[in-house]
This record gives C-alpha cells, sequence and structure tokens, in this order.
C-alpha cells in the first residue's frame, strides 16, 4: 500500500487500519528483521557509493543554495519508501556535505573514523540500550565502566577513580567544573556562619584560573554554573601559547588577597588552535598550594594516551582532580563520545540525584550499577561500544599510530610553512594544528586581515579545500587541523599552493 498524502489518508475511514499495518511493518522487531538489514544496507550502499566518488572535502554550497530545497519538502506527506527517501536524502544531505575523510578537510578538530566505531554506532542505535540504568543497559553499563577504568588507568589517575561518557567535551568540562563548584561550596561551608547559606550566596566569590587560550566551553560553564563569565580569570601564556606557572602563581595570589576562593586551576592539554600544553606539574603544585581543583582538559590531546611516541606529552594528568577526553577527536570516533574523568569516585555524588521511579537510594545501597548516579544526562547513548570495538579490533596502537601520523604530518607542515617567505607561523607546532597566515613582503596590519580572510572564504566556496581562520593577537590567522593519517605532505603543498594563489589574487586586486 502506499500513502500520498496525509489527506487523502483521513478522508478514508477504513484506512486507518491499512496505515497501522504499515506502520507496523517498519518497527524493528522480529518478524521485520530482513527488512531491517535491506533498509539499513541501502542507507550504507549510498554512504559507501558517495565516498567512493567524493574527490573534495565540500561542494561550496551557500545556506541560501541550500536552504529551498529543505523547505520544499512537505513533512506531511512521507514519500513511497526507502529508496526515494534516500535518492531525495542525497540531493539535501549527502551531496553538499563536509567530508572530514578527504585528505584535504583540514579544518576543525574533526577526525576521519575507523571502521570498527561504525559498526558500533549501528549495532548501539539498534539495540538501543539506555545507559541511565542497570535494567535498560545490562552489559552496556558494565562495558562502559571497563572503558572508563581504561582511560583512568591510562592517565594514571589512581584506583579510585572513575568518570562517565558524555556528550562532548564541553559537556565534560561543564560537569568537572559542576563537581568543581560544589566542592568548593562544601569547603565554604565548613564556616559555621555560612553553613547555612543559600548556594546563590555563597557563588560570588568563586574565580576560575585558565589561560587566554582554552576553550570557550570554560567560560560558558561558569556561566551556567551561576558565576558568570568574569568569574573566570585569564591567565597569560607564552610564546608558545603555554600558560606561564608565575603568572597563575600572582593571578591566585592578588585573587587570594581579594578574598576570594580558587574555585579551580583549568589546564588544557592541548589547546584548540595551537595544541599547546600548559605545564601540568607547576600547575599541580600551585593548585595544592591554594587548596584549588585542577581539571585538566584534554579534549583535544587525551588521545596521546594511545600514542606510542608522543605519550610524554601528557605527563602530569595523573595529578588532576578531573580530565575531559574527547574520543570524537583523537580516537577516530564518530561524534560524539567523550568522557570526563574524576581522582576521587566519590567526587561524583556531587551529580547523585536518587529518582524513586529509576535509581531509588535502595539500588545504591544493594550496589546496582545505575550510570545516572554519575552522570547530568537521563537517557544516554551507549557511545562507548564504538570505543570497544575500536580496542578490540584496531588495538589501542592502532589509534596510536594512526594520531602519530597526523602529529608527523604537522610538523613537516610546519616547517614547511616556517621555510616559506610569504608565511608567518603564530607558534610552533605542537600537536597537529598549524596556525599561520599569509603575509608576502612584510604585509601587516589591517591589509594582513583582509587577504587572510579572503583567503579562507575563497577555499570554503571552492570546497576543494577546508581550513579554518582563527586570531592570534587582535589579528587574522589560518589554521590547519591535521587529523588524518592518510593525509601527505604533497596534499599540504597543495592547499598551500591554493592558498597562495587566493592571497595573490586578492593581492592583485583580481577577485574582491
Ligand atoms: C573541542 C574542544 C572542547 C569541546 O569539545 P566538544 O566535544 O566540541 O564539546 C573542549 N576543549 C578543548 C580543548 C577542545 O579542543
Amino acid at each position: 500500500m502506499t500513502l500520498n498524502s496525509a489527506t487523502e489518508t483521513r478522508e478514508d475511514f477504513g484506512s486507518g487500519v491499512e496505515l497501522a499495518l504499515a506502520a507496523g511493518n517498519q518497527l524493528f522487531n522480529q518478524r521485520n528483521v530482513s527488512r531491517y538489514a535491506d533498509d539499513v544496507q541501502q542507507g550504507v550502499d549510498l554512504v559507501a557509493n558517495k565516498i567512493s566518488r567524493t574527490e573534495k572535502p565540500f561542494t561550496g554550497i551557500t545556506p541560501d543554495g541550500l536552504a529551498p530545497l529543505v523547505e520544499a519538502v512537505d513533512l506531511d506527506s512521507p514519500i513511497e519508501d526507502m529508496p526515494a527517501a534516500l535518492a531525495e536524502l542525497e540531493e539535501l544531505y549527502l551531496r553538499d556535505a563536509v567530508y572530514f575523510h578527504d585528505s584535504k578537510y583540514a579544518a576543525h578538530l574533526n577526525c576521519p573514523v575507523v571502521i570498527p566505531a561504525l559498526v558500533g554506532e549501528a549495532i548501539l542505535s539498534a539495540v538501543n540500550s539506555s545507559l541511565d540504568t542497570w535494567d535498560q543497559s545490562a552489559g552496556a553499563t558494565l562495558i562502559e565502566r571497563r572503558l572508563i577504568r581504561w582511560t583512568a588507568d591510562r592517565l594514571g589517575l589512581g584506583a579510585a577513580a572513575d568518570g562517565v561518557f558524555t556528550s562532548g567535551g564541553s559537556q565534560s568540562n561543564l560537569q568537572a567544573l559542576l563537581i568543581a563548584r560544589n566542592q568548593a561550596v562544601a569547603t565554604l561551608r565548613r564556616d559555621p556562619t555560612l553553613r547555612a547559606a543559600r548556594l546563590p550566596s555563597l557563588l560570588g566569590r568563586l574565580r576560575i584560573f585558565t589561560s587566554d587560550v582554552s576553550h570557550f566551553s570554560i567560560r560558558k560553564s561558569a556561566s551556567l554554573l551561576g558565576l558568570g563569565y568574569d568569574a573566570v580569570l585569564p591567565v597569560e601564556c607564552d610564546a608558545n601559547q603555554r600558560m606561564k606557572p608565575a603568572a597563575l602563581e600572582s593571578a591566585m595570589a592578588a585573587s587570594a588577597k581579594r578574598g576570594e576562593v580558587p574555585m579551580a586551576v583549568v589546564a588544557t592539554a592541548g589547546t584548540t588552535d595551537f595544541g599547546s600544553f600548559d605545564p601540568l606539574p607547576d600547575l599541580a603544585r600551585l593548585s595544592r598550594e591554594y587548596r584549588s581543583w585542577l581539571h585538566v582538559d584534554a579534549a583535544y590531546g587525551g588521545g596521546l594516551m594511545t600514542s606510542l611516541r608522543h605519550r610524554h606529552l601528557l605527563d602530569g594528568t595523573g595529578e588532576a582532580d578531573s580530565v575531559t577526553v574527547d574520543y570524537h577527536k583523537t580516537f577516530f570516533q564518530p561524534v560524539s563520545s567523550s568522557a570526563v574523568l574524576v581522582r576521587d569516585r566519590t567526587m561524583l555524588n556531587h551529580v547523585t540525584y536518587h529518582a524513586d521511579y529509576l535509581n531509588p537510594e535502595s539500588a545504591a545501597r544493594e550496589d546496582i550499577p545505575n550510570q545516572v548516579d554519575k552522570s547530568l544526562q537521563t537517557t544516554r547513548r551507549f557511545d562507548a561500544l564504538k570505543l570497544w570495538l575500536t580496542l578490540r579490533t584496531l588495538g589501542a596502537d592502532g589509534i596510536g599510530v594512526l594520531l602519530d601520523e597526523a602529529i608527523d604530518l604537522a610538523h613537516h607542515a610546519g616547517r614547511m610553512f616556517a621555510a616559506d617567505p610569504g608565511f608567518e607561523l603564530a607558534a610552533p607546532v605542537q600537536l597537529s594544528t598549524l596556525v599561520f597566515r599569509y603575509c608576502p613582503d612584510g604585509l601587516d596590519g589591517d591589509a594582513a586581515d583582509a587577504v587572510n580572510l579572503h583567503i579562507r572564504r575563497t577555499l570554503a566556496s571552492s570546497g576543494e579545500a577546508m581550513i579554518a581562520g582563527t586570531k592570534s593577537g587582535g589579528r587574522h590567522y589560518l589554521k590547519l587541523t591535521l587529523l588524518n593519517a592518510e593525509t601527505t605532505l604533497g596534499d599540504v603543498r597543495e592547499i598551500l599552493g591554493m592558498i597562495r594563489r587566493a592571497g595573490d589574487d586578492y593581492l592583485a586586486g583580481g577577485t574582491r
């Protein structure tokens, strides 16, 4: 049977039964497994076909070019079958999507993904376990716990560590800072005059110290936690964009003198733009001295725990009170997959709430593993399965090799750009990003800003290569984020050529 429009079915009373039958055929169950396998296979074939024909990361489509097609779809009139729906989707989405696997995709922290993780993704969405409680997940909960244990061990967080998967680094940072905030408040409440104070009245003195190139989610978290953006005190960096311990020390001393409470020091292990690593041992020492929580944001650098040659960059992470790791960045996992870890598992009690219908206190007493006790989310995907299948097939060393290749490429690329007099690097390559600008003949100031902005726009609209832009010292820079082990120095050389051509055209007044 076919359903051409909602109106038709509404007019024909008898077709209500048919409609229910047809809809029932779409339910994933024992009766419909062959339809499931066929339809999913069609989706897989569509993607496989598309990927095999993709020759550049993007088509350069604009929102104005694409929006009318999406707007024209009548969502109240389903089309007949999966092949037709997939053909429509090809036009609306796949044709113009941005392809991170392409060797000239070098913009943001999006990695190419590994195949075992895609198998995991297919399984986890079909079985559809929810990781809030044992009675909605069973083995999935145990697998997630094993992976948290594995991650904590690799980071050297110790036997009392624990954590939970999250939707991403921003959520991991928020949860870590929520715990740090509640821990600081608990300390304040030891003062008898503050014991009965309401929470909001205790937040005004709390401060967070982080470098001026840390991720914006730290500031956003401060705002969400009721502290306000200005509770985050930015600490100066050295020329390599690493937090200066002396600057942190004087910022903490000045803050203490003003009667403020050092809620947290947030160190970054792999800053988003520069891939720089804050000096963790120094920051750990200062955090202890001022009785502050130490959070390490290793959303980007965390993958180094699998690296065979660069793992030392994470040295000192084991001293943190909490750590953010994004598997969907440097572990080659599909979005989303992240975790927040704490050195002392009892700290997760700060996010525990017992609901009678879901995770009553009696369940905790019986040691039933209900992950919702540790999470900001309730219903939650079994994202851990993707990492599990990756570790069980490719293995941790396999992840590490892919990451090491990308890091090597970035260092080679850095030397290539540094040797070219037309380019200026904002900082040396430290992980797998390259921040630079095109400034031939000492071009400077507003003129350099204009040409680099133009270059980025030109490349994005051609779609031949995707690069990012950022600011450093108030000036516009370009950025390459290299996470693809299959990208070659030849690819980077081609991107450099495109940048130079776009820049020279602009400077010659050609394409304004
Ligand atoms: C990407 C990134 C984040 C945010 O992670 P999402 O997964 O995008 O939410 C946080 N911190 C750093 C250093 C990052 O690079």
